[in-house]
């Protein structure tokens, strides 16, 4: 389980000799963000002396080549560390390309032809699930809808669900207060952690199932479509209650924890067991299907070929890529394919910092260019932290993200001066003032790595 989290990134700047510059990070939750910072400065080097033509002109060539250093693979292969650090710079790469065509990077995508996408995504160990051929005809099909669903997204805004309703730790007065805000700017779906205690859990879904049933809590609050709750266990109010246990069960131990949770009525239990453990999500959905809860997972799952695996074992009902934990828009772009020719909808992980700057753009690639859905999906939210970038997310009236519009905010990710001068570790302003002594304590003593040839700097910013 997640617990004592310091949210923190390593942030990677990629200079050229011209103009172009590309931002990319990959968010972890404290001590080991130096350890991600010195391999993504690794993995960086790998770019030197390339030229951004030759980068930009087949961007599945330049994935392939920066996952291919054949010492850098006995540290994964694409897993862990190396796999994280190689998720920033390969983020930074797209930062630049799509600035460099004054677009953001969801616009970019969406404005390839399918051959283009193809040619950018990384089929390598999953073509027994999905081919270049069934990718480009997937494409293909919902090529002539795109400007259509450009249109409505920009207008509507992109569905999002809360997770700041039921952190551990808050009150149930403050699960209350939180239920009640988000319930009245707009939101219908809510998450809630559990798996510590089953008392404790069944109190305090009552308490959000009472509050977002009870129709006197979301007058003047528009209803949502029926076709975007269909499926996923609504109460009276078309409100949705969803549960994430970050991985605390054994199988048998995951099904009889969330059986004493049914009655509360959850779409999904997120992260039920060991994230590598496929087999184990498959029998944990098949044991809870005649529960009416469903299973999700993927923050944790470190590559496409787990996203293969819990597609082909029949093991989510929901997808949740993570941005940084897969390596970057190439890889994720196979996982959304599969996903597309499975039928499972894709509702990414966000929220720590810097996942919803970046989530956002793939759940719009998703909705345009690939699986054309939105009426399931939903993206997390988590309101924290994103006063730190130069282009925050935003959600409108609605309680659905904004559609990311600058010319030049290409990924999203690009942090500003003032938080990195800040909160840069261990020199940023912050780190010496007495209200970082309780995190910096925890840091390991006399590391001082925090700034790398000046090209990767971990950045530790306080969450909660
Ligand atoms: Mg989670």
């Amino acid at each position: 389980m997640n617990q004592t989290c310091d949210y923190s990134c390593a942030y990677v700047t990629l200079f050229t000799d011209g103009t172009e510059v590309g931002y990319g990070m990959t968010f972890t939750i404290g001590r080991g963000n130096d350890i991600v910072v010195y391999a993504a400065e690794q993995v960086a080097e790998r770019l030197v002396g390339k030229s951004t033509a030759e980068l930009f002109g087949d961007m599945g060539a330049m994935w392939t080549y920066l996952l291919s250093d054949p010492q850098h693979r006995w540290i994964g292969p694409e897993k862990g560390v190396i796999h994280l650090a190689t998720a920033a710079v390969v983020n930074a790469v797209w930062d630049m390309y799509a600035r460099s065509q004054n677009k953001p990077l969801w616009r970019l995508i969406a404005d390839m032809s399918p051959e283009e996408i193809v040619r950018s995504t990384c089929f390598r160990y999953i073509t027994d699930a999905l081919t270049p051929d069934e990718a480009l005809k997937i494409l293909k099909d919902k090529e002539a809808g795109r400007k259509d669903r450009i249109a409505h997204v920009e207008k509507e805004g992109y569905p999002a669900y809360v997770t700041s309703v039921g952190w551990y730790g808050y009150s149930d007065e403050l699960v209350e207060e939180r239920t009640r805000h988000w319930l009245k700017a707009g939101f219908n779906h809510f998450k809630l952690k559990v798996g510590v205690n089953v008392d404790d859990d069944r109190r305090r879904m009552a308490l959000i199932r009472r509050i977002i049933d009870d129709p006197k809590n979301s007058e003047g609050v528009p209803r949502p479509d029926p076709a975007t709750i269909a499926g996923k266990n609504a109460g009276p109010t078309d409100c949705v209650l969803m549960i994430d246990a970050n991985q605390v069960w054994d199988m048998q131990e995951a099904v009889d924890y969330v059986s004493q949770l049914a009655e509360f009525k959850p779409w999904f239990i997120e992260e039920p067991t060991a994230p590598d453990d496929v087999l184990a999500h498959a029998e944990i959905r098949r044991q809870l299907a005649p529960l009416g809860v469903g299973v999700a997972t993927g923050e944790h799952a470190h590559n496409r070929m787990v996203f293969k695996q819990l597609l082909q074992a029949k093991a989510i009902d929901v997808c949740q890529i993570d941005s940084c934990r897969l390596a970057g828009v190439n890889e994720i772009l196979g996982v959304l394919l599969m996903s597309a020719k499975y039928g499972v909808p894709v509702c990414p992980h966000a929220g720590g910092i810097g996942l919803c700057q970046y989530t956002i753009h793939l759940s719009l690639i998703d909705y345009v260019a690939i699986s054309g859905s939105i009426d399931t999906n939903v993206l997390e939210y988590a309101q924290h932290l994103h006063e730190n970038f130069v282009n925050p997310v935003s959600l409108n009236a609605k309680g659905r993200y904004n559609v990311p519009s600058v010319a030049d905010e290409g990924y999203s990710i690009q942090i500003t001066d003032e938080s990195r001068a800040k909160y840069v570790y261990p020199h940023g302003s912050y780190w010496s003032s007495p209200e970082a002594g309780k995190i910096a304590s925890k840091a390991v003593n006399g590391h001082t790595n925090g700034h790398v040839n000046g090209k990767a700097n971990g950045v530790a910013v306080n969450g909660h």
